[in-house]
């Protein structure tokens, strides 16, 4: 296997709000900021899972701010060996943006099976929900997806999805 296969491109998208910085700081960890800031909006980190290494390249480049002239929106939906879409469980219009961005990327992927995560973010916020879990996980099975919640603020099941990014990916790289 190639040095080019070794990386993986993973980029967050979803409405502003919703909890992509945050989530991607957790990817990166507080140690290394100082490199992050370099990079811009570019993490990378490398993931043991399952005893094996895997090198994420995650990219919080989807809103205008964050991007250089090299990251259009297009390009962000094409470089993207998987995609994370992230709504906020307590902002339902963010979930039906969700769709929007789902129905984007199989215009840009066609039939590739890129693999995509879909995210509810702020399960915390459990008073102001205004998407149930079941929605959510509905919503996955027609997006033909995998689903998680999350919650940044308290660090929970942030690294079961970076994980789960991972082990997609290899399922992925058996089934070409
Ligand atoms: P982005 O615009 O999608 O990158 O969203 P940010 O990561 O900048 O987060 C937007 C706001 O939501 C910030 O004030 C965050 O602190 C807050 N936030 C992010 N994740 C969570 C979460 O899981 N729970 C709660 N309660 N707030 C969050």
């Amino acid at each position: 296997e190639g040095s080019w296969e070794a990386l993986y491109r993973v980029v967050l998208l979803g409405d502003p709000g919703v909890g992509k910085t945050s989530l991607a700081s957790l990817f990166a960890g507080k140690q290394e900021r100082d490199l992050h800031e370099q990079l811009g909006d570019v993490y990378e980190r490398t993931l043991t899972v399952d005893g094996e290494d895997t090198t994420l390249v995650v990219m919080d480049t989807w809103e205008a701010e964050r991007r250089d002239e090299s990251w259009s929106q297009e390009s962000c939906l094409q470089v993207g060996s998987a995609y994370v879409i992230v709504y906020s469980i307590a902002d339902r219009g963010s979930f039906e943006s969700a769709s929007e961005l789902r129905v984007q990327l199989r215009r840009t992927h066609g039939a590739d099976h890129v693999p995509i995560i879909l995210v509810g973010n702020k399960a915390d916020l459990a008073r102001s929900r205004e998407v149930s879990v079941e929605e959510g996980r509905a919503c996955a099975v027609v997006f033909d997806c995998k689903f998680i919640e999350t919650s940044a603020a308290l660090q929970h099941n942030v690294a079961e999805l970076f994980e789960g990014v991972v082990r997609q990916l290899r399922l992925r790289r058996r089934d070409s």
